[in-house]
């Protein structure tokens, strides 16, 4: 990026009252057919004018499109049987009914490519398209074929690749994988985790990004966080395979967070999207409290390699909330470019 310290948010952000149930995950559609498709177009325009309104650098389609950041991608592919339901703990946090793996996974059609040559049209901004990494993948289901966490995440990884090699020649500037499952299970990420992720991302010229977070701010996330002491040290599991790693950005939390911000410097080199946004609370930040958030992560981040960003997706928030959360992260920023420049 040509611009000092480029804005974007971590994917989702909240969709119009007309298109889904507002503040709620895997909200039911409202509309149906040829008019939820339109509806679909119509949110994604708003959420890139909302974006590039508040100074957003890097423009993402807020994911108006998708019920779920894993689950609508998961439903695109064969060999997963949705109407079969198998209760698992998700992230060893909450109980789910998630489908089952059935079969030989595989993508039978382009699953985003379409949504994101329509972003690509409503903006000359550079966009980011997020997919969820394979380990994220593999954890909202229950493996009946492959019965190996490991195979299978090989399998999405193939995959993930075939979609992110077409999401990049329309003209996506930058892939992110979304990878909670990181913050989890350090010792399966460590052992192939990571290197499924790179699998995902093989051979892309575009940015690629992996965003490892806490969560949304819904209750069995804030409940898991209660129990994770006073300061959390999750990255520090990941973070030093992560640096030796071929992805370009990692995307963390950092507001209001309790991960110490020195655990960055174990990603030294990388690019480094800062969570400036706390997605988990309803208080809108000032921008001054972005700022500060971005000088302490200057620290340990080089300015051209600062990427300021929001904690995680906002989907569960109001659409008043979020847009007054957007803005913060873009004035905030412009503050800290004009310190860097003065
Ligand atoms: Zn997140």
């Amino acid at each position: 990026m040509k611009k000092l310290l480029p804005t974007s948010t971590a994917g989702s952000l909240p969709k119009p009252s007309w298109l889904a149930t507002p503040e709620t995950l895997w909200s039911p559609w409202k509309l149906e057919g040829e008019a939820l498709f339109a509806g679909k177009q119509d949110a994604l325009r708003l959420a890139v004018d909302d974006q590039e309104k508040a100074g957003i650098d890097i423009v993402g389609d807020g994911e108006q499109t998708r019920q779920h950041f894993v689950t609508t991608f998961i439903e695109h592919l064969a060999g997963v049987d949705f109407e079969k339901r198998a209760t698992v703990r998700i992230r060893d946090r909450y109980d789910a009914s998630v489908p089952t793996v059935v079969g030989a996974v595989s993508r039978p059609k382009p699953v985003f490519v379409e949504d994101a040559k329509f972003l690509r049209a409503q903006t000359t901004q550079p966009i980011k398209w997020t997919l969820p990494g394979p380990m994220t993948m593999i954890d909202t289901l229950y493996d009946a074929h492959y019965k190996s966490r490991e195979k299978l995440a090989w399998e999405f990884a193939k995959i993930l690749n075939e979609e992110a090699k077409e999401l990049e020649s329309i003209g996506v500037d930058i892939i992110q994988f979304d990878e909670p499952a990181f913050n989890v299970f350090f010792d399966e990420a460590n052992d192939w985790g990571i290197a499924t992720l790179e699998k995902a991302a093989e051979g892309l010229k575009c940015e690629t990004a992996v965003h490892i977070c806490y969560g949304y701010g819904i209750k069995a996330n804030t409940d898991w966080k209660k129990t994770l002491g006073s300061e959390w040290r999750q990255y520090e599991r990941t973070f030093p395979n992560l640096q030796k790693s071929k992805i370009d950005i990692v995307s963390l939390e950092c507001q209001h967070s309790h991960v110490p911000m020195e655990l960055i410097e174990l990603i030294r080199g990388k690019k480094v999207m800062v969570g400036a946004i706390d997605v988990a609370s309803e208080t809108v930040e000032t921008p001054e409290e972005v700022a500060e958030i971005l000088r302490k992560a200057l620290k340990y981040v080089d300015a051209d390699k600062l990427y300021p960003c929001t904690n995680c997706g906002m989907t569960p928030l109001s659409r008043k909330i979020a847009n007054g959360k957007l803005k913060a992260l873009g004035a905030g920023a412009e503050i800290v470019r004009k310190e860097l420049a003065g």
